[in-house]
């Protein structure tokens, strides 16, 4: 294994390589075409767009070469390594070549080994995952609700006073100067009200949505558990990226991280 000081590469030690602007347009480039980057034949390798370099945040890159026996071509052999490394050479990153059969291997393994999980303690493991979801979201929206619910109650009661205002000046109990003055009071404070009312509202909706996602992604997990390979589609709806560590001395990865949309195994 390299010393740590040998490798580890941040993004504005190496001025003179890359400035920032121009390595953050490349992101960006990166970014828009490499969810479902397309080979030359026109294959999207399922694992496209989700592979990232654990040591320099690269997303990595797809290589694939044909393997020969006898002179003939025989499987397409897929592997993906490190995007920095492979644009800017040694001394922006190091190669983290691994094959895609192996991290594919990996991600069928690992979403059986949940699905499974969850269909032998199914009732269990829906509701101890639900609940992790509704406890804070029973604490949380019970708070959130009061709130709401005092705030409608305090826009009501201003907008009575509004009123009233109004009449008694109509009625002549209070002069016109006084009655501005009221208005004007009750009205901006009826505006904060507006806001922080839009806000709770926006809350408490992206809290149901949360739960709706936790049903959601049970489903796709437990959908895909049979997949005997990795497809695109079970990429798109179980994965948010895969993290490759950097290689030992042996050529093998060190660390594979699966990130799924939702984390099942967040206790
Ligand atoms: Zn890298």
């Amino acid at each position: 294994m390299r010393p740590e000081e040998d490798w580890i590469v941040t993004e504005n030690a190496h001025p003179a390589i890359i400035s920032k602007e121009l390595w953050d347009r490349v992101r960006e480039v990166e970014k828009s075409v490499s969810q479902g980057k397309k080979t030359r034949t026109g294959f999207v390798h399922p694992l496209s767009g989700f592979m990232y370099c654990a040591d320099c945040g690269s997303k990595m890159k797809l290589e694939y070469y044909a393997l020969k026996k006898n002179g003939k071509k025989r499987d397409i052999v897929y592997a993906f390594n490190c995007g920095g490394h492979k644009r800017y050479g040694k001394s922006f990153c190091f190669s983290h070549y691994v094959k895609a059969a192996d991290i594919e291997k990996l991600i069928c393994d690992d979403v059986k080994k949940r699905a499974k999980f969850i269909i032998a303690n199914e009732l269990e493991v829906k509701e101890n995952f639900i609940s992790r979801q509704t406890q804070f979201m029973r604490r949380e929206q019970f708070e959130k609700q009061t709130e709401l619910a005092n705030d409608k109650a305090r826009r009501k009661k201003l907008d009575s006073l509004i009123e009233s205002a109004f009449e008694e000046k109509l009625e002549g109990k209070i002069p016109a100067d006084i009655c501005v003055k009221l208005i004007e009071k009750y009205s901006a404070e009826r505006q904060d009200l507006d806001t922080e009312i839009n806000e709770l509202e926006q809350v408490l909706s992206s809290v149901q949505q949360l739960s709706i996602d936790a049903d959601e992604f049970i489903g796709r997990i437990k959908k895909h558990m049979r997949d005997v390979l990795v497809t695109r589609e079970l990429c798109l709806e179980l994965l948010d990226k895969i993290v490759v560590g950097a290689p030992n001395e042996s050529g093998q990865p060190q660390k594979i991280e699966i990130y799924y949309k939702i984390n099942l195994d967040a206790a």
